[in-house]
């Protein structure tokens, strides 16, 4: 196998599964579920975090790009992938080759796909999804508009309205006025459809933070991202019972660094050893998804104890100070994310730089290779090369799965 680099980041599928089985047992009976897998899967890696959502009972993907859902499409996902995001003209005659349904929220994107699913002679009509704004103010119709396009869809022998959906703006919040005022106009427009005699096959609205608060926003099915990966949409909204983190990120050392006092780390000189110390070089910087505003800030696990962050993140790497007591030598595992091994996780790393843990998630670089572990063994790895499976004998002598846990 190509990469073996130090720094990786390591996918718990058996977590991942659990966490999907885990919101599956509380929907309404009936309900599906479409994971959003946009994004390279939040970071996790869209090709084989899609193949075990669909093992482990998704029935839906949904990506925000064209070239995103092609990719699936690429790895053998056949069930439905909704492309969420606007399409640009270009892009329409391939997503409708590929079988992806797309969302369609104004009259000039609804003629050019219907122009396209006609010239293209698709095997049957293209599957839309129509979307309703109902106070997110972003991508949607306003409620009327969307109930003409859905008219429209029906009726045309080259589109298929497959669903009918809108998006919450605020149901990570505790307050949950708005969130249920959104539910309520979306009822309204599908009474509106059904009074034209229409009865789309999928209406869905919840996000992650709505179908972990209630089951009032089922519909027909949801659409969870970031509980998946076991990360709470937000503070107020917790993961339930059981749910955990998939992803964490970890290193080696790469060498020792004595100082003495006076000696200064790193560029701009930020941190000034006051006394003999020993500090430790963590080939991670900022191009890896290491934010710089952790300098001086954050902290990584090295045998077992916190070591703290030393002067400037560069690039591609950060120095650490070495806990007292704590005997390391290059090689050294090093925790960068996972609170399971006593190092910050995602949400923790989000909170000390200001941002969610969506961001920190999908910030992880490509260059990372995701490795990724089932049942404590590594039966994948994808890095910039690809995607390497162990059961394809793509493992080079060497590597060691071990080494991961
Ligand atoms: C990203 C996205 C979701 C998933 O949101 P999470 O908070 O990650 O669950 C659902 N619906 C739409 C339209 C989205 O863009």
């Amino acid at each position: 196998m190509a990469d073996q680099r130090a720094t990786r980041a390591i996918v718990d599928l058996d977590a991942f599964q659990s966490n999907v089985r885990r919101v599956l047992a509380s929907l309404r009976p009936g309900c599906r579920l479409m994971a959003v897998v946009k994004a390279n899967a939040y970071g996790h890696g869209a090709a084989m975090i899609a193949r075990s959502a669909v093992q482990a009972g998704a029935a839906q993907l949904a990506v925000a790009t064209v070239a995103e859902g092609l990719r699936l499409r690429t790895v053998g996902i056949e069930v439905p992938i909704l492309v969420l995001s606007p399409i640009d003209f270009p892009e329409i005659g391939s997503a409708l080759r590929g079988g992806l349904s797309l969302t369609v929220a104004d009259d000039p994107v609804m003629d050019r796909v219907e122009a396209e699913a006609c010239r293209l002679r698709l095997p049957g009509p293209a599957p839309v999804h129509v979307k309703i704004d109902t106070g997110m103010r972003r991508y949607g119709a306003m409620p009327e508009a969307a109930i003409a396009l859905a008219v429209r869809v029906a009726a045309s022998p080259e589109l298929a309205l497959e669903g009918v959906f809108t998006h919450f703006a605020a149901a990570d919040e505790i307050e949950e006025g708005f969130t249920s005022e959104q539910a309520t106009r979306f009822d309204r427009s599908v009474e509106e459809l059904a009074a034209r005699g229409i009865r789309p096959p999928q209406l869905h609205a919840a996000n992650s933070a709505a179908t972990l608060r209630s089951r009032r926003y089922d519909y027909d099915l949801v659409r969870v991202g970031i509980a998946l990966y076991g990360l709470p949409p937000s503070p107020d909204i917790p993961l339930l019972s059981g749910m955990r983190p998939v992803l964490s990120v970890r290193s080696r050392v790469a060498r020792i660094i004595d100082l003495a006092p006076g000696d200064t780390v790193g560029y701009g000189r930020t941190y000034r050893a006051e006394m003999f110390e020993q500090a430790a070089l963590v080939p991670l910087g900022y191009a890896d998804g290491y934010p710089r505003s952790l300098s001086g800030l954050g902290w990584v696990a090295l045998g077992g104890r916190p070591a703290p962050v030393r002067g400037r993140i560069s690039m591609d790497q950060t120095v650490i100070g070495v806990p007292a007591g704590v005997q390391v030598q290059p090689g050294h595992e090093v925790v960068v994310v996972g609170e399971a091994a006593g190092a910050p996780g995602l949400v923790d790393l989000a909170g000390m730089v200001g941002t969610i843990p969506y961001e920190m998630a999908t910030g992880i670089a490509p260059r990372v290779p995701r490795h990724y572990v089932r049942a404590s063994e590594v039966v994948a790895v994808e890095d910039l090369s690809g995607l390497h499976e162990a059961d394809a004998g793509l493992f080079a002598a060497g590597s060691d799965p071990s080494q991961d846990m």
